[in-house]
């Protein structure tokens, strides 16, 4: 028998096995489920991509140890995409890390820039994925709440100036997962006043950076003047290019923040194999890329649009999602979002994500993942509006 480590105390569940199991049991009953409950990319990645890594893996390089932290073409057309993208300069050597996804670098950060004992600042509702790096780094987070009347943008000004002071970091995501919120550029500029007058150093997830609706481009916090200067941001292959199986990212920003991320993965990887480095290249640069780009966004698009005209119909009425594939719908009076997504399972054959696993301000809500064809969610709001929960 053998024990744990105590380093591991803290690490909480997997919020979505619970999910996944009570899916499962109805489908093994025979239900016709409608899955909405998971944040999986549902459509294959851009052909011009699996192309060019057919040709990078036959490429006789690939059998030796890459350099450690990342091929310097790739560290470069990361530094190059958000030049040309978002106005913002990085020293691809020193200013870009190259990851095997962003969800281990968001991990690791508490654990490689903090000491034990110290705060960080994390979105509720947010990815539940950021509390494990507390877990691991054995640090302290308090969580900070995004509310509807705020748009979903956090108040900085309601954050305790104890609490600000405290904080090492804070880590945001927009377009938000599980909200769909945006943030906007004057948000960023107050966020990089407030980052520098309380020293909190800011971690900006851009997972869902390309996912932006109504001819919106999302705004990069890279964008905003002083960025550098206090944070960095995480931008993943998964969402963009439905790539989230290839597992690899890139993190941009603070050369301090870099480094120490540089460092830790020094010691836990051995770089990321490089045809799929290559390919992340070309998927950056390639002239196909923006209307790849577009056909995703575009598809989830028409999906949004479908699903809040379908749920408006039925007296369900959202907070319109103007990025991510998600929809984050309000849970009707007299159930908890635990209650009110089982009766959806079992009344209606639809499964949706309970909005108390995303933390304490989730409750009263459950996320809808918009990864199903237009018709189907119709589909699903249909079946759940015959329950009339909300007429
Ligand atoms: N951040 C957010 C907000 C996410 O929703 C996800 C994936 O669902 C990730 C990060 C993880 O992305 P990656 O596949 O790059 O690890």
């Amino acid at each position: 028998k053998f024990e744990q480590s105590r380093l591991l105390d803290g690490l909480p569940k997997q919020f979505f096995a619970n999910l996944v199991a009570k899916v499962n049991k109805k489908v093994d009953e025979g239900v016709d489920v409608i899955n909405l409950g998971q944040g999986n990319p549902d459509k294959p990645t851009p052909d011009y991509i699996v192309k060019s890594t057919q040709k990078w893996v036959a490429d006789p390089q690939t059998h030796k140890y890459s350099l450690f932290r990342g091929l310097p073409a790739f560290k470069q057309a990361a530094a190059d995409f958000y030049h040309k993208k978002y106005g913002a300069q990085f020293d691809p050597e020193k200013e870009v890390a190259i990851l095997g996804g962003s969800k281990i670098g968001l991990v690791e950060l508490p654990w490689a820039l903090m000491n034990p004992g110290d705060t960080y600042l994390l979105p509720d509702p947010g990815y539940p994925d950021y509390l494990s790096g507390a877990a691991l780094g054995k640090v302290n987070f308090v969580t900070v709440p995004l509310l509807a009347e705020n748009n979903f943008l956090p108040d900085l000004d309601a954050i305790p100036e104890e609490t600000a002071k405290k904080a090492k970091f804070f880590y945001l995501n927009y377009p938000n997962n599980p909200t769909g919120a945006v943030a906007t550029p004057e948000f960023y500029e107050k966020l990089v006043s407030w980052a520098k007058k309380y020293q909190v150093g800011i971690i900006s997830d851009f997972a869902y950076g390309a996912i932006g609706f109504d001819g919106k481009a999302p705004v990069s916090f890279m964008q905003t003047p002083g960025a550098k200067d206090v944070g960095i941001e995480f931008y993943t292959f998964s969402k963009t290019f439905n790539m989230a199986g290839w597992r690899i990212a890139f993190a941009v920003g603070n050369q301090d923040i870099i480094e120490a991320l540089n460092l830790i993965q020094d010691h836990l990887f051995v770089s990321l194999f490089p045809a799929l480095q290559r390919a992340a290249i070309d998927a950056l640069t390639a002239p196909q890329r923006d209307s790849a780009v577009a056909t995703i966004v575009g598809r989830y698009e028409e999906r949004r649009n479908a699903f809040v005209e379908a749920a408006e119909k039925i007296g369900w009425h959202a907070f319109i999602p103007r990025g991510t594939f998600y929809a984050w719908m309000p849970v009707p009076a007299g159930y908890t979002s635990e209650q009110f997504a089982d009766v959806l399972l079992n009344k209606a054959g639809v499964a949706v994500a309970p909005g108390n696993g995303f933390g304490t301000h989730g409750e009263g809500y459950v996320r809808i993942g918009l990864l199903i064809e237009p018709e189907r969610l119709v589909e699903a709001v249909n079946r759940i509006g015959k329950l009339h929960l909300f007429d």
